[in-house]
């Protein structure tokens, strides 16, 4: 299989979700009126990578499957194969399938959260611009269908995708606990209940 690929095979990287404890010193820092820019910009583009990931992921799905090689797009995309007529760079398309699966990399119905915050990250300067950014994604929710429930709707919350931890409930829990305080640039926001 993989001497098929040879040389214009890459790998197909995708960006990972961002570390709870980043987020969790950035909002303490804030919250004590300390300016962190090296931190708030690591976050700000991690979050930032991390959506452009969703967005290609979510496209892909839909049949329109970003290069890997030059950032084009492989137009017609065939079910088992990827070539890309640009570059060359190709790729079984169940390889690429299981490069993001179980990796909460469908938009869903949070897509438009995350096509928001791309567009946003271009216009954002200042600390404050920055911060409200990133406050308003991680505290995106959508509601979603359960399987098999009798309870069919649940409250999901966008930063699932984003923030590491073990489920969405892991996920509500860090939210709640972040810390706000007088220096804050943001304010704290109801977290659904669960
Ligand atoms: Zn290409």
């Amino acid at each position: 299989m993989m001497n098929m690929l040879k040389e214009n095979a890459s790998p197909i990287k995708w960006a990972p979700k961002v570390k709870q404890d980043k987020l969790r010193r950035l909002y303490e820092n804030d919250a004590r009126g300390m300016r962190d820019d090296e931190l708030l910009n690591d976050v700000a583009f991690g979050l930032y990578s991390r959506c452009v990931s969703i967005l290609e992921v979510t496209d892909a799905v839909k049949g329109r499957v970003k290069c890997h090689g030059c950032a084009g797009v492989i137009p017609h995309a065939r079910e088992d194969h990827l070539r890309c007529p640009a570059c060359g760079w190709e790729a079984a398309w169940k390889d690429y399938q299981h490069s993001y699966q179980e990796k909460q990399l469908f938009g869903g119905a949070a897509l438009p959260f995350f096509q928001g915050y791309v567009a946003r990250f271009h216009r954002t300067n200042t600390h404050r611009e920055k911060m409200l950014a990133i406050d308003d994604l991680i505290h995106q929710f959508h509601w979603y269908h359960k399987a098999n429930q009798a309870l069919p709707e649940a409250v999901r919350p966008a930063a699932a995708n984003l923030i590491e931890g073990r489920g969405m409930r892991e996920v509500l829990q860090f939210l709640d606990a972040l810390t706000y305080g007088e220096d804050s640039t943001v304010v704290r926001r109801m977290i659904p209940d669960r």
